[in-house]
C-alpha cells in the first residue's frame, strides 16, 4: 500500500504534521524531492521539532524513513539535523534511516551560488531560501551532481570533484566575482560529513522493492505544494523539483510501482512564502491579524509568509494536479476570529470570469473575486468529533469540499498531533 501526502497550495499547509499523525499506521515514510528548503513543523508528546530534510516519520520509533533520489542532500545541514533529534531522544540509526545512493549532494559551492544570484537579481529577487537548491538541481540536470553512492569510492569521488569544481569555479568567479572554492577544502567537506553518512546510503530501489512485496505500508512526504512544482506551479516562481503526488514513486526509488492513496494537505486559508503571483493576497492590519493568528513565518526562514483568503481556483487545482483522492484541512482554527471570511471564488482577467487556474502574465493580472462567509467567532480547537463544530465552521468546511470537489476526511484544529476531527 503506497500513499503520497502532498501539498495543495503554496507549501506549509501543515504537510509534516499530518506525516506524524497519519504514519501510526505506515512502516516506511520517505521524502521524494527538496532539500532542507523544506520546514516541516511537528509537535507532539516529545515536544516541538522542525524537520528540514528527515521524513517526519522519524518522530515514531517502529518506522522507518527513506531519503530518495529525488532529493537534494546539504550533508553537512543533515548531520545537524541528525545530532539535534538525538539530543531530543529520537533513535536515528541505519536501522530506520536510509539514504538513497543516487540523492544528489548540495554542496557549499550551491548554497554561494543561490546566495550570489539572488544578490544580482537584487530588486528581480525569487525569495530564495538560499539553501543551494536552485544550483543543485541545475547540477543535476546538467549532470554535474555528486551522489551520495560516490562518498563509498573516495578515489571517484576525488575525480568528480574536481572535474565539477573546475566548472563551478568558473561561474563563481566569471559571473559572480567571488572568490572561488578550493578543492582541498571540498574535498574535506565531502570526507568530514560523509563520513558521518555512509552507513545509511543504500539501493532504496531495492529496499522499497522488497518492502512492498513483504506488504508493508510505505508512505511519501512531500515537500512544499501543488504551486510550487516546477512543472505545473506559478514558474519561475516555483522550487526546482517535481511535488506531484505522481512523482513520488519516482523520487521515492520505487518508479514501478503506483500509488494508492494520495492526501492532499490543504489549508483552511491561503499562505505563500517569496515572491511570485498571489492573487489573494491580503495587505495591512487584516493581513497582519490572519498573520499573527497563523503564526505565518517560515519554519525554515522565520520570514513573514505572505496571507490571503482561501483560494478556490488555484485550490481546485492543487487537487488535480495532486489526483488527491482525500483531502486534509487544516488551521480550521485560525480562522476563529473573524466577522467575515473571504473565499476567492473565481478571478477576472481582461474583464472576464475565469474558474481554471491560470499561468505566466494572465495569473500575474488576475484578480480576485471574492465571496464572505459568516465567522463562527468561538474558540473550536478543543473539537474532536463534527457535531462539536459550530454550524458556520461546519457550512465553511462542507463548502469548501464541494467547490473544490474532494472530500476532506481530517480538519486539524491546533497544532497538536492530536488536534484534529475525523470527518468521516
Ligand atoms: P509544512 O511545511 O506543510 O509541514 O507546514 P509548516 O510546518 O511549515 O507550517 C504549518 C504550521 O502550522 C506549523 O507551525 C504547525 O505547527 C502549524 N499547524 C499545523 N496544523 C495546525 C492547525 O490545525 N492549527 C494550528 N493552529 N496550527 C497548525
Ligand atoms: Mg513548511
Amino acid at each position: 500500500m503506497l500513499t503520497a501526502i502532498v501539498g495543495i497550495n503554496w507549501g506549509d499547509e501543515g504537510k509534516g504534521r499530518m506525516v506524524d499523525l497519519l504514519s501510526e499506521e505506515q512502516d516506511i515514510v520517505c521524502r521524494y524531492q527538496g532539500g532542507n528548503n523544506a520546514g516541516h513543523t511537528v509537535i507532539n508528546h516529545m515536544g516541538k521539532f522542525i524537520l528540514n530534510l528527515l521524513p517526519s516519520g522519524i518522530l515514531r520509533p517502529e518506522v522507518t524513513c527513506v531519503m530518495g533520489n529525488g532529493m537534494v542532500i546539504d550533508i553537512e545541514h543533515l548531520c545537524g539535523e541528525i545530532e539535534r533529534l538525538r539530543a531530543a531522544g529520537v533513535k536515528i540509526t541505519p536501522d530506520n534511516l536510509k539514504i538513497s545512493d543516487k540523492a544528489i549532494i548540495c554542496p557549499p559551492y550551491d548554497v554561494a551560488c543561490d546566495r550570489l544570484e539572488e544578490q544580482r537579481l537584487a530588486d528581480k529577487k525569487f525569495g530564495s531560501t538560499n539553501r543551494g537548491i536552485a544550483p543543485v538541481y541545475g547540477d543535476k540536470y546538467m549532470k554535474k551532481g555528486i551522489r551520495m553512492g560516490d562518498l563509498l569510492h573516495p578515489e571517484y569521488l576525488k575525480e568528480r570533484l574536481q572535474t565539477v569544481l573546475e566548472w563551478k569555479n568558473l561561474t563563481i568567479t566569471g559571473v559572480y566575482g567571488a572568490k572561488p572554492y578550493s578543492f582541498e577544502d571540498m574535498l574535506a567537506w565531502f570526507d568530514q560529513y560523509g563520513a558521518q553518512l555512509k552507513d545509511y546510503i543504500v539501493d532504496t530501489t531495492v529496499y522499497l522493492n522488497q518492502a512492498n512485496k513483504a506488504g508493508k505500508r510505505i508512505m511519501f512526504e512531500a515537500q512544499l505544494g501543488a504551486l510550487r512544482d516546477i512543472d505545473f506551479g506559478i514558474y519561475p516562481f516555483t522550487s526546482s523539483s517535481s511535488v506531484i503526488a505522481a512523482y513520488a514513486p519516482i523520487g521515492a526509488g520505487i518508479p514501478n510501482c503506483k500509488i494508492d492513496c494520495s492526501i492532499g494537505i490543504m489549508k483552511a486559508y491561503s499562505t505563500c512564502v517569496g515572491e511570485g503571483p498571489f492573487t489573494v493576497e491580503m495587505f495591512g492590519d487584516e493581513a497582519e491579524a490572519l498573520r499573527q493568528a497563523g503564526g505565518e513565518y517560515g519554519a525554515a526562514t522565520g520570514r513573514p509568509r505572505r496571507v490571503g483568503g482561501f483560494d478556490v481556483v488555484a485550490s481546485k487545482y492543487g487537487v488535480l494536479c495532486q489526483g488527491a483522492d482525500e483531502l486534509a484541512l487544516t488551521k480550521l482554527d485560525i480562522l476563529s476570529d473573524l466577522e467575515r471570511i473571504p473565499v476567492c471564488t473565481a478571478y477576472e482577467i481582461n474583464g472576464k470570469r475565469v474558474h481554471d487556474f491560470p499561468t505566466g502574465e494572465a495569473l500575474n493580472i488576475a484578480k480576485p473575486i471574492y465571496e464572505y462567509f459568516e465567522g463562527w467567532k468561538c474558540n473550536i480547537s478543543s473539537c474532536r468529533k463534527p457535531d462539536d463544530l459550530p454550524e458556520k465552521a461546519l457550512a465553511y468546511v462542507k463548502y469548501i469540499e464541494q467547490a473544490v470537489g474532494c472530500p476532506i476526511r481530517y480538519v486539524s484544529v491546533g497544532a497538536d498531533r492530536e488536534a484534529y476531527i475525523k470527518m468521516y
